[in-house]
């Protein structure tokens, strides 16, 4: 263990662009429930799960409704306010800090990276404490509505400040597309990157579970000078992939990831962190 954290230090301290992407193994240590797991909020409400899968649709048909529903409703998530950042957190945020680490692509709609002070977040799934336009996907933080008040005057679904089209939640449902301007982005730091962290997730969740696999296709062509004097030019992986996860992962499995470090994010990160700065003293 403390050999691969040592390793793992050295590949940050290393690289020249490195992203990390996060999961829900990242959250459940800050005490938020998952979806699927034994206790998660699937598991023990399917219903709720089923309905999970007509909010987009009814969104898309009745926007009005879609908003009265959810205004009337508890968070399945409970008070995500009360929820606070965990060590992980704040370790990606001391990354980022140091230059080394460039951008967070997250899976989690909770708003830990942000609330641990990381800057450049990348919420793949949406944020729950954001609304977004369902025609030109501009984000407003939910304060900026006055959402019962809409409610109460019937002026339901809320308007886009920029263009007047309707908002919706920016956490992306079940059934709904990705938001073209992350699904860009993510691609192109997946593609830019030469180190990729992935913290608390098996990535099996498609289209972010594209993008280790995007960087893994990514080679550098490199001269080698062989017995007969001739230059060859050779191919080789242009990014590390380190994976931190209580469990292996399909990553883990079909080689994607270089090396997988097993334990919880919020313990081993902040291990990592401390060995990059000593290496850098
Ligand atoms: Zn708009």
């Amino acid at each position: 263990m403390e050999e691969l954290i040592e390793r793992a230090a050295r590949d940050l301290v290393n690289s020249k662009y490195a992203i990390a992407l996060t999961g829900a193994g990242m959250s459940t240590e800050s005490g938020i429930p998952d979806f699927r797991g034994p206790s998660g909020i699937w598991t023990k409400d399917p219903e709720a799960e089923r309905r999970a899968y007509q909010t987009y649709h009814k969104f898309l048909a009745n926007p009005r409704e879609y908003w009265e529903e959810r205004l009337g409703s508890p968070s399945l998530l409970g008070d995500l306010e009360k929820v606070k950042p965990n060590p992980g957190h704040y370790a990606l945020a001391e990354l980022e800090k140091t230059g080394i680490l460039k951008w967070v692509i997250t899976q989690n709609i909770d708003n830990l990276h942000q609330r641990a002070e990381s800057k450049n977040v990348l919420d793949y799934h949406g944020n729950a404490f954001k609304l977004r336009c369902a025609d030109c996907n501009a984000r407003f933080d939910s304060e900026e509505y006055d959402l019962q008040r809409l409610r109460e005057e019937g002026k339901l679904p809320p308007r886009c400040k920029q263009c007047g089209g309707v908002i919706k939640a920016d956490v992306v449902h079940f059934r709904e597309p990705i938001p073209g301007d992350v699904t860009h982005q993510s691609l192109e730091e997946a593609w830019k990157c030469d180190l990729m962290v992935i913290c608390g997730t098996s990535a099996v969740v498609y289209p972010f579970a594209d993008l280790p696999r995007v960087a893994r296709q990514r080679k550098t062509e490199t001269e080698r000078k062989t017995e007969t004097g001739i230059y060859a030019v050779e191919k080789i992986p242009a990014v590390t992939i380190i994976e931190l996860n209580a469990e292996p992962t399909p990553l883990t499995e079909e080689g994607i990831s270089d090396y997988l470090i097993q334990g919880k994010t919020g313990e081993i990160l902040p291990r990592i962190v401390e060995a990059v700065k000593r290496i850098r003293e």
